[in-house]
């Protein structure tokens, strides 16, 4: 089952993407991860991408693809993944048919004052990437994390400043591939605004019908 998770920073595509993966034993692959390891890693990559992430712009398509590119031809991605975080723009959406065609694009639908609520609350282990909600979903214990007991840390891009600037990049080149992608027959609309644990078994069961 290959896999793309789009819509807009805060409309949960991680938070399902990690609960669904091992229902469909396919990968998780999120862009936004894979840059954050890199930079916490200190590597060449990460030393390239660091101040770009922090301040809500997009890393340049090449760099990017060309990471998608090598973590799809990983063996755990040869019977399918789940995209999230890539493509964001149209020429990535056009260079991933070459290496990776999607077979349904699932778009994460949501109001633009939940988004606000959820990127300003939102908490992630250091350690494993689980995610909370202050608000909404916190821990047990205020700064710790529930699974793994790692730190719990605020991204530098879920600040409000940050977050109007990545709805305004969201706007102006992620948005485009809604309509890209209806064209081509492979969106399909999902309401996020509803609670995870309905969410989760819900498209599990839709796409297993669909693509199974
Ligand atoms: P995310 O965790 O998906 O919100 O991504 C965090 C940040 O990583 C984004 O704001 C971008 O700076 C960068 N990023 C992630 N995916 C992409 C992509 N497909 N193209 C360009 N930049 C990306």
């Amino acid at each position: 089952m290959r896999l793309v998770f789009l819509g807009p920073p805060g409309a949960g595509k991680g938070t399902i993407a990690e609960r669904i993966h091992a229902v469909l034993s396919i990968p998780h692959i999120s862009t936004g991860d894979l840059f954050r390891k890199a930079i916490h890693d200190e590597t060449y990559l990460g030393k390239q991408v660091k101040e770009i992430l922090d301040s809500g712009h997009l890393v340049p398509d090449e760099l990017t693809t060309e990471m998608v590119k090598e973590r799809l031809a990983e063996k755990d991605a040869e019977k399918g993944f789940i995209l999230d975080g890539y493509p964001r723009t149209l020429p990535q959406a056009d260079a991933l048919n070459k290496f990776g065609h999607p077979e349904r694009v699932v778009n994460f639908m949501i109001p633009e004052e939940i988004i606000i609520t959820r990127l300003s609350g939102r908490r992630v282990c250091r350690k494993c990437h689980a995610t909370y909600n202050i608000k909404t979903s916190p821990p047990g214990a205020d700064g710790i994390c529930d699974v793994c007991g790692g730190e719990l840390y605020m991204r530098e891009d879920d600040a409000p400043e940050k977050i109007t600037k990545r709805l305004h990049v969201y706007a102006d080149l992620t948005q485009p591939l809604i309509e890209y992608y209806r064209k081509s027959g492979l969106l399909m609309d999902f309401d996020t605004n509803r609670p995870v644990d309905i969410l989760v078994p819900e498209l599990a069961t839709i796409l297993k019908n669909d693509l199974g």
